[in-house]
Order: structure tokens, then C-alpha cells, then sequence
């Protein structure tokens, strides 16, 4: 496949902006459109907070791709002079009889990834903000912590704009067309018409509009993020007896997950529900904190993190795009072979961003990348 010099990119959010930088970086034509300015509200990457983390509990096979994140995410600070990646460890704390820790285990051993087991004992004493079953254990991961995705965002466009690439920042794509036989794409937006070789949609929760004519079976679900005041010692929510942690939930109820007090003490400390039934679009969804999500939230806290529950000090809405296994979407168009796609990060997908967006550039120039993405392919979805 020849190298292509010209590249039209639709959605400069997390992927977007990662992909931009890496192309534009390579000396290829590279012009990206957005609804907003990213980093904004909209869509799925705001909230001051991203879990980063490599024992992958979901699949060992997403373990490569996250220590080139890494690496990229550590690239990232030194151009940026700022640090973006926050090491606080992550805990991963499992319910008896559970399989996250043996999971996580797995891609720890698998890839001599740093990590430590805890039994309930020893978790009480180290950890004591956490309700710990007798019977639970955990896994703390120590190369692990968290990103700040605006800071990222912000830098991934910084850095794509110095690499000359053209940022259309409130200029929403309207329509977009390949021409039969891989001849070239075209976008349309309310100013003008565009036309590239190639073209990289990236569209997060409008990825079901914008890739309409594939019918995918993703599913957009409103989340809320909250901020609590911890009751008691503080101290016990700083990241050094508080890392970031993920507690394993009984069948049937969603994942706990959250960070330790990461900014100013009256800012308080994140926490949140991992999926929701809330099935919504950009545009539908509902934007306001509800008594009910406030209360769904204190309930979970009550029998995992009781002290964090103290006065909520705020909340936000944001957005996940789920498929159906939950593992993402990152293909070339089944009928365009000039439109690569990269859509359903299903809650997880932040911190690849700085690889996905290096594959993705390596797929629009070559074809081809480094990494097994049997797991991300469009057919079993179709
Ligand atoms: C509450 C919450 C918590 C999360 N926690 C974690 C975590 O701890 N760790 C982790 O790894 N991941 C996490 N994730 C997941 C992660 O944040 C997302 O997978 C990732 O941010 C998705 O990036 P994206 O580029 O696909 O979407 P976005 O960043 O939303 O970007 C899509 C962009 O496309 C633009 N766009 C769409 N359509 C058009 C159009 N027609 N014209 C112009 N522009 C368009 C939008 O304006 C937007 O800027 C979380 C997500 C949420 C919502």
C-alpha cells in the first residue's frame, strides 16, 4: 500500500487527537474536525481522572498494546513537560471466590509485570478505608495509576498542530463519502467540502450515527462520576493507603471503581459505577445528577468504601460506548477500504490511547500493525 499523504480525521477526542499527533508527526496531510474544542464535556473523555493500568483482568492479549501505552504516555510528559501519568498503584480487591485477582494475576505473571498479593488480613491493615470480606484478596499492581485526560488531550493537539496538521474545532462533520475502489474520501461540513485520501473516524459516542450504514451493535449508556468529602482521617484517602482500586462486585451488581484524593483536599475523591442501563445518545442524554443516581452510589459505598461516603462535593455525566463483548472496534470499513475505524471503547478505553493512536497511523500508512487486532475486528460484530 503506497504511503498516504493526506488524511481527513473525524472526532479529535482521546483517539482522535493521539492519532492526529502520531500522523501529522510523520509528515502526512493530516486535518482533524470536531463538534467542540476538545478537551469538552460532550462526550466520553472528561472528569480529571483515567484509571491506567497493565495486569489486564480482561484479556492478557491487551497486554502488549498497554506497555507501548506506557512508553507513549511517558514520551507524551517529557515533550509536554508535565507529568501525565500519576504512579499510585492500583488495587485490584476480588470477592471471595471472584476472578479478577486470579485474572489479573494471569497478564501479570504472563508479562513480568510488578505486582503484589494481599489476603483480607493484610488488606484491612494496610488499607483501612476499604470494607474487606473475610475471604477477599487483592492485587496491587505497583506500574499503575492515573491520567489526566484534558492535560492529554490538550497535549496530543498541541503537539499534532506543531506537526502542522489542520484542527477544524467547531466545524461538526455532517457527511462523509468514500469513493468506490478506494479512490478517495470526502467530508462535508456546514463551511465546505474536503476531500482526502483517506479517511479515520474516531467519533466516540457518535460513532453509531456516524457509522450508521454498519448497523454495529453498540450501545451508548449515560455514567456519573462523583466527588465525595471522606469522613475521618484524610490521610487514609492519599494515594499512599488509597491507590487507585477496583472492587470486584457480587453477579449482578456493576463494578466499584476509584482514586485517592488527587487534587486540592476540599476537591474530595472520585469514585464511580462501572456500566449502566441507561441507554442514551449524545443529544439524549440526561446531563443532571438525579436524587436516585446520589443514592445507587451511597448504597454501593455503604458495604465498600463506607468513610467515602461523606458529602457529595459534585458530580458529572459522561458517556460510554459499549459493544457487546466489551473489547473495541478498530477496523478498516468493510466497503471503504480508504476508511479505518476506531469506536467502542466500552469504559476502558483511555488508557490506550496514546497506542491506539500510534496503530491507528501505522494502519492509514502501511496497512498494517505490530499488534494482534484480531480481538478488535468489525466481522464479529456483523
Ligand atoms: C465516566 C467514564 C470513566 C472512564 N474511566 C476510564 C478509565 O478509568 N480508564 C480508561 O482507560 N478508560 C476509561 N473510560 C473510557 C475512556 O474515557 C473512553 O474509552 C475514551 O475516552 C474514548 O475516546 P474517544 O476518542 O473514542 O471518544 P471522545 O474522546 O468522546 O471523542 C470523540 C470526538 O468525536 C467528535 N465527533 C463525533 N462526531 C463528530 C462529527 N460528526 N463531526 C465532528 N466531530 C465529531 C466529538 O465531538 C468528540 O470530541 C471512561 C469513560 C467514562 C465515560
Amino acid at each position: 500500500m503506497k504511503r498516504a499523504e493526506d488524511v481527513i480525521i473525524l472526532g479529535l477526542g482521546a483517539m482522535g487527537s493521539a492519532a492526529a499527533m502520531h500522523l501529522a508527526g510523520r509528515g502526512c496531510r493530516v486535518r482533524g474536525f470536531d463538534h467542540f474544542t476538545p478537551p469538552h464535556h460532550q462526550g466520553s473523555s472528561h472528569g480529571r481522572s483515567r484509571i491506567f493500568r497493565q495486569a489486564y483482568f480482561e484479556d492478557a492479549r491487551y497486554v502488549p498494546m498497554l506497555l507501548r501505552a506506557r512508553e507513549l504516555w511517558q514520551q507524551l510528559e517529557r515533550d509536554a513537560k508535565q507529568t501525565l501519568l500519576h504512579t499510585t498503584g492500583a488495587l485490584v480487591i476480588g470477592r471471595p471466590g471472584g476472578e479478577m485477582v486470579a485474572r489479573s494475576e494471569q497478564s501479570a505473571r504472563q508479562f513480568a509485570l510488578p505486582y503484589e498479593l494481599l489476603d483480607a488480613a493484610g488488606l484491612r491493615k494496610r488499607y483501612p478505608a476499604f470494607a474487606v470480606e473475610a475471604g477477599a484478596s487483592a492485587l496491587l499492581e505497583h506500574n499503575a495509576g492515573y491520567l489526566v485526560p484534558e492535560d492529554c488531550i490538550t497535549e496530543q493537539l498541541r503537539q499534532a498542530a506543531r506537526g502542522q496538521a489542520e484542527l477544524h474545532l467547531e466545524e461538526p462533520v455532517l457527511e462523509w463519502q468514500a469513493q468506490p475502489g478506494g479512490g478517495g474520501v470526502t467530508v462535508r461540513t456546514a463551511k465546505a467540502s474536503y476531500s482526502a485520501d483517506r479517511l479515520l473516524i474516531t467519533a466516540g459516542p457518535w460513532a453509531p450515527r456516524v457509522l450508521a450504514d454498519l448497523g454495529l451493535p453498540l450501545r451508548v449508556t449515560r455514567q456519573v462520576l462523583y466527588w465525595f468529602a471522606p469522613e475521618g482521617d484524610l490521610d487514609d484517602f492519599r494515594p499512599a493507603r488509597f491507590p487507585i482500586y477496583l472492587l470486584e462486585p457480587a453477579v449482578g451488581l456493576p463494578l466499584v471503581y476509584g482514586f485517592p484524593v488527587t487534587g486540592a483536599d476540599t476537591e474530595g475523591a472520585k469514585v464511580a459505577l462501572h456500566g449502566s442501563e441507561e441507554v442514551c445518545t449524545p443529544e439524549t442524554a440526561d446531563r443532571a445528577i438525579r436524587p436516585d443516581d446520589e443514592a445507587t452510589m451511597r448504597e454501593r459505598l455503604s458495604t465498600t468504601v463506607p468513610r467515602l461516603a461523606g458529602r457529595l462535593l459534585r458530580a458529572e455525566t459522561c458517556l460510554y460506548t459499549m459493544t457487546p463483548d466489551e473489547h473495541f472496534v478498530i477496523d478498516q470499513h468493510p466497503e471503504h477500504p480508504a476508511v479505518t475505524l476506531a469506536a467502542g471503547f466500552s469504559g476502558h478505553g483511555f488508557k490506550f490511547a496514546s497506542v491506539v493512536g500510534e496503530l491507528l497511523a501505522d494502519l492509514v500508512t502501511t496497512g498494517k500493525s505490530s499488534f494482534d487486532l484480531n480481538l478488535f475486528s468489525l466481522k464479529r460484530l456483523m
